[in-house]
């Protein structure tokens, strides 16, 4: 029986090494040790190309590396093969520093201060409550329920909205197309913490900024493509948004010569608000494939007919 890790190559040996202690019966291989390809019964993967997963006719059970799989084309993957995807609380810990980071650095005019630094200039700005800020996270999943959960301990008006309702202690809860625009009309600050699907792709635009109070700003920790890079610049040169923080791009990595790089109000960081650890990982990951071998339904199976 054996598992093939088709990822990261450096993390991959710590992958290997909680397999080889933790379930020595399962042959655990490291891209590009592929050995005999016929008989991988489970791949962990972040891309899984069409020709390579018909190259692995035994494969049982597909578990993506990352929480998102947007980046695995599902027609290729037969119908019968579940695909999971990545929960793990290594990648939630992640995602909730960095979008508190993001929040607390918005909210205390962290940016300001350091264009201020770079010009010697001592300028005290004001110093409003957490209170007085409205939080709005787009996709309250999982990663959504626990950034919002820790954005409510520094006292911030917390909303989410959700395709379907998401009851929340702290948080008022907005669903579906039809609620999107009284949602973001009371966010500062917008999270986008969406799966990227059809429905969502393009939801970063002109009609949603235009949505927002002035000055709002924009997190956007979900994927590049919910975002429309233009209505952005429009909506930031027009004064309408403040700024935006944006950890996911298209494409990736966002060539030098981009715009938003040159940006003074635009801030980019390389689509590491997250990462999926072996230390956490390699534990639920085990965990979900020992209920495969024991005949029982796995956990966190990505729904095909949703996309997510
Ligand atoms: P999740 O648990 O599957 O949650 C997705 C949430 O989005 C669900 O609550 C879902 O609502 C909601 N949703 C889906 N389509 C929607 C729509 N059309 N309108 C409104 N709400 C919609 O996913 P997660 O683990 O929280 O991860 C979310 C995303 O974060 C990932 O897909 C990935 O793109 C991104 N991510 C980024 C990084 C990074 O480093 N930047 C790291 C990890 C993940 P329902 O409950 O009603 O279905």
């Amino acid at each position: 029986m054996s598992i093939l890790y088709r990822s990261d190559e450096a993390r991959g040996q710590a992958w290997a090494s909680y397999f080889a202690d933790h379930a020595p019966d399962l042959e655990f291989r490291v891209w590009p040790d592929t050995g005999n390809l016929a008989d991988v019964e489970y791949l962990i993967a972040w891309q899984a190309p069409a020709d390579f997963i018909a190259s692995l006719p035994g494969l049982k059970v597909l578990f993506s590396s990352g929480a998102g799989i947007d980046h695995v084309d599902l027609s290729a993957v037969p119908a019968h093969i579940p695909l999971v995807r990545m929960v793990e609380p290594g990648i939630i810990d992640g995602m909730v520093e960095y979008v508190s980071l993001a929040v607390l650095a918005l909210h205390r005019d962290w940016f300001d201060y350091a264009a201020a630094n770079a010009a010697h200039i001592w300028k005290p700005l004001e110093v409003p409550p957490a209170s007085s800020r409205r939080i709005g996270v787009m996709g309250m999943g999982v990663l959504g329920q626990a950034v919002l959960g820790r954005l409510g301990t520094y006292g911030f008006q917390l909303r989410g909205w959700n395709r379907s309702l998401r009851e929340m202690a702290g948080v008022e809860s907005f669903a579906g197309a039809d609620q999107l625009q009284p949602f973001l009309a009371g966010c500062d600050v917008l999270v986008c913490l969406l799966p990227l699907t059809p429905a969502t792709c393009g939801i970063l635009n002109q009609k949603t900024f235009a949505a927002l109070p002035p000055g709002a700003a924009l997190i956007n920790v979900g994927r590049g493509p919910h975002l429309v890079e233009a209505d952005l610049l429009e909506a930031l040169d027009s004064g309408h948004l403040s700024r935006a923080i944006l950890d996911v791009t298209d494409p990736e990595p966002l060539p030098a010569a981009h715009p938003f790089w040159a940006h003074s109000r635009v801030f980019v960081t390389p689509h590491v608000a997250s990462m999926t650890q072996p230390e956490t990982a390699a534990p639920i990951l085990l965990e979900n494939l020992r209920r495969h071998q024991r005949g029982e339904p796995l956990l966190d199976v990505v729904d095909r007919s949703r996309g997510y």
